[in-house]
């Protein structure tokens, strides 16, 4: 049984864009001469360096290991030498430590990488155990640690009884899991497989947005002959791939605010993490590398590659792209709608990097309204997924309310956008939502954004 015909309630539709890369098969980067790999890639503490400048590095091999268990280990994605440590800004502009590695061009691979004939023999604690050495986290975007979702807490035991594999991609440009979906079919299948038996679950579901016909027919036909796997196809709506709003679509269950899908007895992934997380249990190979989708009007050839971990973006946009289209006037990492808008190519590709959109001038994204005061229309409300009132936030954070903001629920906020992209006054809300995210956490202090400057 499926709800709201397997949607969600509120929420907004978007133009997708998508036909400039989703017709586009996968096609492998040439690995670049250096990597950039950040030790803060993934939600949770940093991981710490376990190799120093100098040292040889095989591909594969950990270069840095989690720290505490919501944390990550990193592997090499190339074969070299370690040529620095240094801190950088990532897209988000957070600041993290980076290990710099010279490819030396062999990709040697590490000799204790050992595959499997099959991965369905292990048991559920050494599944979990393969997912956190192998560095698996989530790669729509999140970056939580997999193996985290799948160890139940040994204080409150929760019965999984589902796993959802996200197929969603509802932001628009981006074709990376599209292309997933379709050219890595059986490793979907497989990982959810996984995903099942490493939490006992007795039912997988695909849950596929229905502008990917393609996808739905092939994980449909593939799943026919499994009695536990449904594969459904959801309606074009934005953010339908939100964790909460697909829980809902495919399930009825509604998670409560601040809680995790696991409260309701789901376990929900993203297809891209599903497909690395067979490679680490099967295959015994950690993640280091990627789908990432290069679109926008602003780069010559548009498409999908599969890039190593700690690639620039320059490298892709060159060796793939075939260069920029000038004038280039907006860079975003990851989608119009959740990602981050950067002023120049030089990051690396992450675990959660799903896309690098690229905009000559004269695209309309290019172009933003003049911000003007509310005209309390309401749209704000009517599309907002949570439920949540954005108007009165910003109106909380322009009075430095912090009180007032959390009153009105702003840490429920999944910053998703929708309020932004309906406002009629083009009031930047969910940049005045994160803000008083930061001011709140950091008591007041502003977080690490201390110059913001609140007008009004
Ligand atoms: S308030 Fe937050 S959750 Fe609601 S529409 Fe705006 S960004 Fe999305
Ligand atoms: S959509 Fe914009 S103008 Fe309309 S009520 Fe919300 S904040 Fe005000």
């Amino acid at each position: 049984m499926f709800f709201d015909n397997n949607t969600f309630k509120h929420g907004v539709r978007i133009e997708g864009h998508k036909d400039l890369t989703s017709g586009r098969p996968i096609e492998v980067c040439p690995p670049p001469e250096n990597i950039v790999l950040p030790l803060s890639m993934h939600i949770g503490a940093p991981a710490k360096p376990v190799v120093a400048v100098g040292d040889k590095v095989k591909m594969g091999q950990l270069v840095a290991q989690a720290q505490g268990f919501v944390s990550s280990n990193i592997h090499s994605s190339v074969s070299g030498v370690v040529q620095a440590m240094e801190r950088r800004f990532l897209p988000s502009g957070a600041l993290s430590e980076c290990l710099v590695i010279a490819n030396d061009g062999l990709d040697t691979l590490d000799e204790t990488i050992e595959p499997r004939s099959t991965g369905l023999v292990l048991a559920p604690k050494e599944m979990r155990s393969l997912l956190q050495s192998k560095g698996i986290v989530g790669m729509g975007g999140a970056t939580f640690p997999t193996h985290v979702k799948y160890t139940p807490p040994s204080d409150k035991p929760q019965v999984i009884d589902t796993v959802i594999i996200n197929g969603i991609e509802c932001e628009p440009y981006i074709t990376a899991d599209h292309r997933v979906l379709v050219e890595y079919a059986p490793e979907v299948i497989r990982g959810l497989k996984y995903f099942m038996k490493a939490v006992l679950a007795t039912r997988g579901v695909i849950a596929i947005e229905s502008n990917k016909p393609d996808a739905i027919a092939l994980l449909q036909k593939l799943t026919e002959q499994e009695e536990n796997i449904t594969v459904v196809s959801c309606p074009e709506k934005y953010p339908q791939g939100s964790e909460k709003q697909l829980v809902y679509a495919v399930t009825g269950r509604v998670i409560a605010n601040r809680a995790l899908p696991a409260s309701v007895g789901v376990v929900i992934d993203n297809v891209a993490t599903a497909v690395w997380a067979a490679r680490a249990i099967k295959d015994d190979m950690p993640c280091i590398e990627r789908v990432v989708t290069l679109s926008g009007d602003g780069v010559q050839r548009p498409g999908n590659y599969l890039v190593r971990l700690g690639t620039s973006y320059e490298h892709v946009v060159k060796t793939c792209g075939g260069g920029i289209k000038e004038p280039l006037v907006k860079i975003l990492s990851g989608g119009p709608m959740m990602g981050f808008a950067i002023s120049n190519l030089d990051y690396p590709v992450l675990k959660g990097s799903g896309g690098v959109l690229l905009f000559a001038a004269g695209a309309p994204i290019t172009t933003q309204g003049r911000e003007r005061q509310c005209v309390r229309c309401g749209h704000c409300l009517d599309v907002c997924p949570m439920f949540l009132e954005p108007t009165v936030i910003a109106q909380a954070v322009k009075a430095r309310n912090w009180s007032a903001a959390l009153q009105a629920n702003v840490a429920s906020c999944i910053e998703c956008g929708s309020c932004a992209y309906v406002c009629p006054a083009y009031i930047p809300l969910v940049q005045h939502i994160r803000m008083a995210k930061q001011f709140i956490a950091s008591d007041g202090r502003g977080g690490h954004n201390p110059l913001y400057n609140i007008k009004d």
